[in-house]
């Protein structure tokens, strides 16, 4: 039996339509959320990735201000625009669009962001109260994935939870959720030895790599839960996950597609964060 799909843009919409009425009322209060939005230099992709996050924005009303500087930006430059859009009352959500360029230390600027302004949750203020269970500003990809895992109606409380990838934005942060959650959590990287052993006891798999179509029907667990982080872009433009998502299809239970899984959760958390802040 094919799986169910665990479709992540009707389910953004869905969120977002929610937001909308909630940014609403507050303008209602005469609070007007805003999220600045800083790219430096002129990468491609992160050019694609503002722009739609300022579309997103405009949908539910959340008012975008881009702040794009040139390639050539000192670190101080950048950690004192930081600085004054920390202060800055119009805007609840900064976020600085990574890679940064060589230069400059993306850690400190991470760490210069308020942590109550932190829309993209990376600041390691908010990692700690993440680790720690408090509460605090979500990274977004993971808090998209755990959205999706609900979507699937499998209780987590138990489970076994497989995560491959251990990246700070993504693979951490998703095993510590599912920790939160009552998962029993393995977490798998690039030294990990007999991966697909490891993937086929989980009930729930998120796969976040970046290779493409690395996991394969026989690594997958029957009945399981598959979530799929990976965009990987193939000649011709085409962009797959890291799961073969036709054959694990017959044998999960439920699967996020790639486009239209994880992706525009992680757009949709965006907002959710700088809601929340502005709701604050
Ligand atoms: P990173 O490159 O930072 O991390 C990749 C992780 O995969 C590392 O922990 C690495 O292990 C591990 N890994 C690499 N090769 C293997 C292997 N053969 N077996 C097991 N583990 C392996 O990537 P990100 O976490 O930033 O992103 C992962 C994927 O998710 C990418 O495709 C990215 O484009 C996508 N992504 C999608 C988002 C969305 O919104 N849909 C948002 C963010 C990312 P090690 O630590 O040992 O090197």
């Amino acid at each position: 039996m094919s799986a169910v799909v665990l479709n992540g843009r009707d389910l953004a919409e869905k969120m977002k339509e929610n937001m909308k009425a909630r940014v609403e009322a507050l303008k209602k209060k005469g609070v007007n959320p805003g999220l600045a939005v800083v790219l430096v230099g002129d990468n491609p992709a992160s050019q694609i990735y503002v722009r739609m996050k300022k579309k997103d924005c405009a949908e539910v009303g959340i008012t975008s201000y881009e702040y794009l500087r040139d390639k050539t930006i000192s670190e101080d430059e950048l950690l004192a625009l930081v600085d004054e859009l920390n202060k800055d009352e119009r805007i609840h959500g900064i976020l600085v669009q990574l890679p940064l360029p060589d230069h400059i230390n993306e850690i400190k600027i991470l760490e210069r962001i308020d942590p109550e302004k932190d829309a993209d949750g990376f600041n390691p203020i908010n990692m700690g109260r993440l680790l720690t269970g408090a509460e605090s500003m979500l990274p977004c990809t993971p808090a998209g994935v755990m959205e999706l895992i609900k979507l699937s109606g499998v209780e987590i409380k138990g489970k076994d939870c497989v995560v491959v990838g251990r990246s700070n934005i993504v693979g951490k942060p998703a095993a510590v959720l599912l920790l939160r959650e009552h998962g029993t959590v393995t977490i798998c990287h690039s030294r990990t030895k007999n991966l697909g052993e490891v993937t086929r006891r989980a009930d729930i798999l998120v796969a976040a790599v970046g290779r493409a179509n690395m996991i394969t029907a026989g690594m997958v667990k029957p009945g399981a839960v598959v979530i799929d982080v990976g965009m990987n872009r193939l000649e011709g433009n085409k962009v797959v996950g890291d799961v073969d998502y036709e054959g694990v299809k017959e044998v999960a239970s439920a699967i996020t597609p790639v486009p239209k899984g994880v992706g525009p959760m992680t757009r949709a958390m965006l907002l959710m964060n700088t809601l929340k802040a502005a709701e604050r």
